[in-house]
């Protein structure tokens, strides 16, 4: 099926609309394809690893004026981006559904989460407190101050091509620190909308420096430039595990901070006593949504033998019908993988599962679905002997391995049994079994949930996981203090000199 939609003048039309300079997407050395139908939609210009120096000396400038601005002062330029965010959602919203192919609902729910993200910061613009702790000393005051870090990098990957960036940024620009952001090579045009309607709210706000966000477009030895540069104060950089193992001992190594947000294999059990159709929904959006393209996608199911029959039975059926189709023109469900890439690996993990011994359902390319340069695919249900092979992997792609479980510590073994922590989730009605799956004896993730799936986490909670998911927490509770330093300041207004420990030291 051809796309009716004309993808590449839309998407000319939604970057005039947004304020993007035409210098940045016409003419540049980056293709950029849309998923939806694999047509080439803009050249964007990019960003040389030389170039990234003159943009880290401008971030430390931007750097030396912002972090004299007030805490709420700051918080004023976040509320106005929200503004600004919230008059571009639907041109945003589409672009994500253009450049990362997720459906209507999810592109719009990507820039809520931006919107959400902003309301959160400049709540948060007036409550970055510190301590003020007891001390043993008479005629003493000890305290703990949060000062601004310095210069951040944002490095995100492209199936959440905006959000990730927001989750950052908010929380950066309150706490008084300028932003350089590499989008994914993948989704380079959302990223200069963000920064056309990020200068928007700029423009309406006084005291603002230059500088403050700038976007570099350009592959991994751009990131790697970020990583390496001795004025970058912390890194953000969301992506695969690989890309973490990277970046997170060059950054260690110069002793900079680092937010690491890497791959998931997230897991799920369903016990028992769980309300089948509430779970039922659950799985499908959690495994099916986004093409299975989230880092919290559901990917390992672990089903009780009493139901797992039934369970098994209406998820195929719900594998069978869910609609697949061009995010831009249909209703459907399921929209595109992001390229052929995805698609290969996809292929490639189901082989690996049949020759371990699964039972593959869905899984082949719909080519009614799109235009034959788009990857659109029927969602894979696949039955598992036990836990091996492609199981212990994370394959960016709509594939729910299915294993039957007898004894439920066992089955938390198993659910811990991967590289990953991510996300899970799960589901029952016995307090007993939802309060261990909580506690430390049961999911290891950073993200744990009661008859919730384990994708669609809201901003107000830290977001992150554990292992080879990187350790980095964003967004909500504390996150912020990542983003500032901590200062502990003792103040001695007494006339005597006590020291700490009682040591005595008189000259
Ligand atoms: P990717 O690792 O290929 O790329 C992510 C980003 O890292 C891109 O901007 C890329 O250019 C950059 N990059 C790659 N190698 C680098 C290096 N050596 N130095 C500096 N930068 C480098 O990931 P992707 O395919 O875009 O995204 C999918 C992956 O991201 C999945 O594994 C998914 O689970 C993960 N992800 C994790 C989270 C999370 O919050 N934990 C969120 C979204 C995506």
């Amino acid at each position: 099926m051809t796309s009716k939609v004309d993808v590449k003048n839309e998407t000319t039309s939604i970057l005039e609309r947004l304020g993007v300079p035409a210098t940045r997407w016409n003419d540049g050395d980056l293709p950029v394809h849309s998923p939806v139908d694999g047509g080439r939609i803009a050249d964007v210009a990019t960003t040389s690893a030389q170039e990234a120096a003159t943009v880290v000396d401008a971030a430390r400038t931007a750097f030396d004026a912002w972090r004299r601005v007030p805490a709420p002062r700051r918080g004023e330029l976040v509320r106005l981006l929200g503004e600004e965010l919230r008059a571009a959602k639907a041109d945003l919203g589409r672009l994500v559904s253009i450049e990362a192919g997720k459906i209507p609902s999810e592109g719009a729910g990507e820039v809520q989460e931006m919107i959400d993200i902003c309301d959160f910061a400049v709540g948060l613009s007036r409550q970055l407190y510190g301590l003020t702790i007891a001390t043993e000393r008479p005629g003493h005051r000890m305290m703990e101050t949060w000062h601004p870090l310095g210069v951040v990098g944002v490095i995100t990957a492209f199936n959440f091509p905006v959000a990730v960036w927001s989750w950052n940024t908010a929380l950066a620009i309150v706490c008084g620190n300028p932003v350089i952001w590499k989008p994914s090579e993948k989704t380079p045009l959302t990223a200069l909308a963000c920064e056309a309607i990020f200068r928007r709210a700029v423009e309406r706000f006084a005291d603002a420096p230059e500088n403050l966000l700038q976007v570099v477009v350009g592959e991994r030895a751009l990131g790697e430039a970020i990583v390496d540069n001795p004025a970058v104060a912390l890194v953000s950089a969301t992506g695969s595990t690989r890309m973490g193992r990277e970046v997170g001992p060059r950054l260690a190594a110069r002793f900079a901070r680092s937010i690491l947000e890497l791959g998931g294999n997230n897991g799920g059990i369903v016990c028992p006593s769980a309300d089948l159709d509430m779970t039922l929904r659950a799985v499908a959006f959690g495994a099916m949504g986004t093409a299975g393209q989230r880092c919290t996608t559901l990917r390992r199911l672990f089903v009780h033998e009493s139901i797992y029959d039934t369970l098994v039975a209406r998820l195929k059926k719900a594998y069978e019908s869910v609609s697949i189709g061009n995010p831009l023109e249909t209703s459907a469900l399921v929209g595109p993988l992001i390229d052929r890439g995805a698609f290969e690996a996809m292929g490639e993990a189901l082989d690996a599962a049949r020759a371990e011994g699964g039972t593959v359902t869905g899984g082949e390319r719909d080519e009614a679905a799109g235009d034959s340069a788009a990857y659109y695919v029927r969602p894979a249900v696949v039955e598992m002997p036990s836990q091996c092979g492609p199981v212990l992997e994370e394959t960016f792609a709509p594939i729910l391995y299915v294993m039957k479980y007898s004894d439920f510590d066992a089955a938390i073994r198993d659910h811990n049994a991967v590289a990953a922590g991510l996300s899970s989730s799960i589901f029952t009605r016995d307090m007993q079994e939802a309060e261990l799956f909580l506690s430390a004896e049961g999911s290891d993730c950073g993200i744990a949930n009661v008859n919730i799936g384990t994708s669609g986490a809201e901003i107000g909670g830290a977001f992150g996981g554990e292992k080879e998911t990187g350790g980095g927490r964003e967004s909500g509770s504390d996150a912020w203090k990542a983003y500032m330093r901590r200062a502990t300041n003792t103040v001695n207004f007494s006339t005597e000199l006590p020291l700490a420990q009682g040591v005595s030291f008189d000259i």
